[in-house]
């Protein structure tokens, strides 16, 4: 039997506002626990919740990122149930006119093509607090599980895809794709190890060909691109397995643990109906005029996938450099910037994405961490395409400013002498030392039949580059080294 894997994905995104989604309340990351939970995020008698106009703000930049219908009134729902670190009773949220409606996210795949993942709606809603069940104890011995409801109140924005994926590799794309989206126009840090996006993933299979969607397992809270793959990947195995068996799936919430690389069965899944949904009495409807809605649309900055395409159509990058360099906002900037300076498109993608990006991924660097800054990596582009200095040198150049060794490319130059020689007599006069002092080689490369010997140069090549300290030019090296040696033939 052939089977065919169907993904859907809820992902939520914190946004980035400065206080909480209906409360003054800080929301900075990192703080003593329960010192930034207000009364209205305990759920105190007597106070009431005031939406907060940037986390709107934020969903509808979202909404017109992925070209979804804004609707015109969307309505807060209260969503019941009970757990400690909620308070007060119910998760206020939206289940039946949410703020952003119907739209899509175009995604890369590896080998290029691109697929259009379709979104069923967005939703605002507000993070519950935290259980923390480690390193607590009654002073008896007894474990004991601590409460922080300084999340309480956070604004997610929860992002619900059709069920349109058809591979782990798929739903890894789509999720980079939104992650790429939230945090060009900057409504999210998308800071995945400290929770600032996490999504639940809905995995069901069927056999090739039939219409019908399979029984899903929704698996909770992963937090890593690498995670949702591998969540993935398992539980397909497993219900392909239970299939053959002659077994089931039931639809049930699971756990993805990383450290055993499984998915475990959390609860049987739960439907809307247990959690008696019903409009928050003490939030008024979300009326949006079309002046308020056209105003951000206005407003939105340059997305990733019209980054990609200026950059393929107007630069004349390939697809896949474009891509890549589009994927967060802060390395197109960077990328844009070295592009400025130095003038030449493809150079600043090839360094950007080789050298640069080889050396951060080495140190674990984001590229806002750069050591080496966009004007000083164009500047040395530079001085490559004046020909002030050849390649080898380049890298020199490139490592120096990188440990800090100089402020510029050409303070670097000057200091460790760099500049590229293409005064024809100083580099004649080093290959007739190289060739005094290689009789073996020489005479190794006279008995050679003609057609070897152009392999056989590049040792003397070697040689001429190593007495010039890497600064020969190495066009020049080649063409007189091959006129002096084919005259002792
Ligand atoms: P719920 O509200 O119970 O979580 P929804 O119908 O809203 O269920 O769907 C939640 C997510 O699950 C959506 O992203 C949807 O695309 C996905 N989904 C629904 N059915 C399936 C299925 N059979 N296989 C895979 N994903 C599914
Ligand atoms: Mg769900």
């Amino acid at each position: 039997m052939q089977w065919e894997t169907v993904i859907g994905l809820e992902v939520h995104v914190q946004l980035a506002t400065r206080s909480k989604i209906f409360s003054g309340a800080s929301t900075a990351f990192g703080a003593e626990p329960n010192t930034q939970a207000c009364a209205v995020d305990l759920g105190m008698p007597g106070v009431l919740p005031v939406l907060n106009e940037s986390a709107v703000a934020m969903a509808v930049q979202f909404g017109l990122a992925i070209h979804a219908d804004i609707p015109e009134v969307s309505v807060f729902d209260r969503k019941n149930y009970f757990y400690p670190d909620l308070p007060k009773g119910y998760q206020t949220s939206q289940m039946y006119h949410p703020i952003v409606g119907a739209g899509e996210v175009e995604i890369t795949l590896e080998d290029g093509d691109t697929k259009r993942i379709r979104v069923h709606h967005a939703h605002l809603e507000e993070d519950a607090g935290k259980s923390l069940h480690e390193s607590f104890s009654d002073g008896m011995g007894h474990a004991m599980t601590g409460i922080d409801l300084n999340r309480a109140g956070t604004p997610l924005l929860e992002i619900v895809s059709e069920p349109d994926m058809r591979s782990a590799k798929e739903a890894a794309a789509y999720l980079k794709a939104i992650h790429s989206i939230v945090t060009y126009l900057g409504i999210s840090d998308g800071n995945m190890a400290e929770g600032s996006m996490r999504c639940d993933v809905n995995v069901s299979v069927r056999p090739r060909g039939q219409e019908r969607l399979g029984t899903r397992a929704e698996i909770k809270n992963v937090n890593s691109f690498r995670f949702v793959e591998r969540a993935i990947a398992f539980e397909v195995e497993r219900q392909i397995e239970l299939l053959e068996d002659g077994a089931e799936v039931v639809q049930e919430t699971r756990l993805f643990d990383p450290e055993r690389d499984e998915t475990r069965s959390m609860r049987t899944k739960e439907e809307a109906n247990d959690y008696r949904y019903f409009p928050c009495p003490d939030l008024l409807p979300v009326v949006l005029d079309d002046a308020y809605v056209d105003h951000l649309r206005d407003n939105l900055p340059e997305l990733p996938a019209d980054k990609r395409a200026r950059f393929e159509h107007e630069l004349g990058l390939s697809t896949y450099d474009a891509s890549v360099l589009s994927a967060s906002r802060d390395m197109a900037e960077y990328f844009e910037q070295v592009k400025a300076v130095c003038g030449d498109a493809k150079q600043a993608a090839n360094w950007v994405q080789g050298e640069l990006s080889g050396a951060l991924n080495r140190e674990g660097l984001s590229i806002a961490n750069s050591p080496v800054s966009a004007k000083q990596l164009g500047e040395l582009i530079s001085r490559v395409i004046d020909d002030t200095i050849n390649g080898k040198a380049a890298k020199q150049v490139f490592q120096a400013l990188w440990n800090g060794e100089g402020d510029s490319a050409d303070a670097v130059i000057e200091t460790k002498g760099l500049k590229q020689v293409t005064d024809s007599g100083a580099i004649e006069a080093m290959i007739d030392q190289v060739i005094a002092e290689s009789p073996g080689q020489v005479a190794q490369y006279r008995d050679a039949e003609p057609d070897k010997r152009g392999k056989m140069i590049g040792y003397f090549v070697g040689q001429v580059m190593k007495a010039s300290r890497g600064t020969a030019n190495p066009q020049q090296v080649n063409a007189l080294l091959k006129e002096k040696l084919d005259a002792l033939c």
